[in-house]
C-alpha cells in the first residue's frame, strides 16, 4: 500500500496504527507535497518524515517538488479559505500523483496521513481520494485514526518521538491569511533582495537545526528539538541614486527604514556626507567588500590590517548608517571632497565610475531603505538542537 505522506506529526500515530491493522502489507511512504512553500520549510517537513517512516521501519520514497505546477493549480483559489475549494485541489493534485506512483509500483491501494489532521476536512478528503481511485482501478484505503480519542493520542505520540511540529498548513496563501489574523507577518515567504547579506530566515535555521538533529542521531547521539524565538529582519527594498543614475552601494543588515534627500556637502574616495545629519552613505564596489574597508582605512589614514580605530561601526558591506558618530570620517571625507573638487578625482567602483567632483558640485543624493523587523513573539519559531546525556 502506497501511503501519501503529509508531515511527521500526522505520520506517527496513522502509521503505526495502519501497520497493527494490516501486519501483512508493505507499507510505502510517498512525501509529494508540493505544496509547502518555501522550499526550506519543505525540506525540514521531508526530512523528519523520513526520520518518521525510517524509525518504522516502512519505506520512503519523495515526489517532485514542483512548486509552480501547484501555483497553476491554484491559480484562482489564492483567497479560499482553509477547508474551501483551494484545499480540494490541492488534495487532488497530492493524492493523485500518489495513485500515479501506486500504479507505477503495481500497487493496488493507497492512503494518506492527511487523515490524521484535525484541520483537515474528511468528507472532503474521502470524495476527492475516492474519484481518484475509481479512475485509476485502484482502492483508496479510508481510516478514520482521530476516532476515540485519535487525535490526543497522536499529538501525543509525536511529541514523544519529538517530532517537528510545524505551525501552518504549507501553502504560501493559507499562511498569509493564518498570519493576517494573528496580525504578524508571513516572513518566511518574503525573499531576500540583498543575497547572502540578510540574516537566515526563521524557516532556513528550522532546517538548519533539522539536518543538524539528522546528523546526530546518524552517529548515534540523542538529541532533542526545542523552539527559540529570533529577530528577524529583511530588507524590503532599497538604494541610492544620484538623479536617475544608481549608485552602487550595500545596506547594513538591520538598518531601520531611512528616506533621505539631501545635497552632498562632502565627498571623497568613496565616502559622502550629507548636508543634513541624517545619514551617511558610502559608494562602493557592488563586488568587493574588502574594497569598502580599504577605502575607509585610506580615508582614516589608518595602515595595516586590523580594524582597530574603526571603534563600533559595522564596516562589512554597507551604507547608509544613521546614528553614525564618526565625527572625524566626516571631517576626513569632508577633506578629500576638498581635494575631489579641485581635480577631477573618479572613484572607481566596481564596472562603474563616478566622477566625484561633478557630484559634489549639484549632487542630490536620494537613499532609501524600507526593511522590516519582526518581533520575536511574531515570528520566530526556530528550532535548534540540544543533546540529552
Ligand atoms: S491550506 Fe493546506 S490543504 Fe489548503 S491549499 Fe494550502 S497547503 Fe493545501
Amino acid at each position: 500500500m502506497i501511503v501519501h505522506i503529509c508531515c511527521s506529526v500526522d505520520s506517527w500515530y496513522f502509521l503505526t496504527r495502519l501497520k497493527e491493522k494490516y501486519p501483512f502489507e508493505r507499507l510505502i511512504g510517498f512525501f509529494y507535497n508540493p505544496n509547502i512553500c518555501p522550499r526550506s520549510e519543505y525540506l525540514s517537513r521531508m526530512i523528519d518524515a523520513k526520520r518518521c517512516c525510517d524509525r518504522l521501519g516502512i519505506d520512503f520514497l519523495e515526489g517532485e517538488y514542483d512548486m509552480d505546477a501547484f501555483a497553476k493549480a491554484a491559480r484562482g483559489l489564492e483567497n479560499e479559505p482553509e477547508k474551501g475549494a483551494r484545499c480540494a485541489t490541492c488534495f487532488e493534485m497530492r493524492l493523485e500523483r500518489t495513485a500515479k506512483e501506486a500504479a507505477r509500483l503495481g500497487e493496488k491501494r493507497f492512503t494518506t496521513t492527511l487523515l490524521m489532521s484535525p484541520k483537515k476536512d474528511l468528507r472532503q478528503l474521502e470524495v476527492v481520494s475516492k474519484e481518484i481511485a475509481r479512475a485509476r482501478d485502484l482502492k483508496f484505503v479510508f481510516e478514520d485514526f482521530r476516532k476515540g480519542g485519535g487525535t490526543q493520542a497522536a499529538f501525543a505520540l509525536a511529541r514523544e518521538k519529538d517530532a517537528y511540529f510545524q505551525n501552518y498548513c504549507g501553502c504560501a496563501w493559507g499562511l498569509i491569511k493564518q498570519r493576517d489574523a494573528q496580525g504578524k507577518i508571513a516572513v518566511e515567504l518574503i525573499c531576500s533582495i540583498d543575497g547572502a547579506k540578510n540574516a537566515a530566515t526563521a524557516a532556513d535555521l528550522r532546517l538548519k537545526a533539522i539536518c543538524e538533529r539528522a546528523r546526530r542521531e546518524n552517529e548515534g547521539e540523542k538529541t532533542r528539538l526545542y523552539k527559540t524565538k529570533i529577530m528577524e529582519w529583511r530588507l524590503l527594498s532599497g538604494g541610492l541614486t544620484y538623479g536617475q543614475t544608481p549608485i552602487a552601494c550595500d545596506i547594513a543588515p538591520y538598518s531601520a527604514s531611512l528616506a533621505i534627500k539631501s545635497r552632498l556637502v562632502g565627498v571623497g574616495k568613496g565616502v559622502a556626507r550629507f548636508e543634513k545629519a541624517a545619514g551617511f552613505v558610502v559608494a562602493r564596489s557592488v563586488a568587493d567588500s574588502a574594497n569598502v574597508r580599504a577605502v575607509l582605512r585610506a580615508t582614516l589614514g589608518l595602515g595595516g590590517d586590523s580594524d582597530s580605530g574603526l571603534g563600533n561601526v559595522d564596516i562589512t558591506p554597507i551604507f547608509v548608517v544613521d546614528d553614525l558618530t564618526l565625527s572625524d570620517l566626516m571631517l576626513e571625507s569632508v577633506k578629500n571632497a576638498d581635494n575631489a573638487a579641485c581635480g577631477s578625482t573618479t572613484v572607481a567602483s566596481g564596472d562603474l565610475s563616478y566622477d566625484m567632483s561633478s557630484l559634489v558640485s549639484n549632487a542630490v543624493i536620494t537613499a532609501t531603505i524600507v526593511s522590516a523587523f519582526c518581533e520575536a513573539e511574531s515570528l520566530a519559531t526556530e528550532f535548534a538542537t540540544g543533546v540529552n546525556s
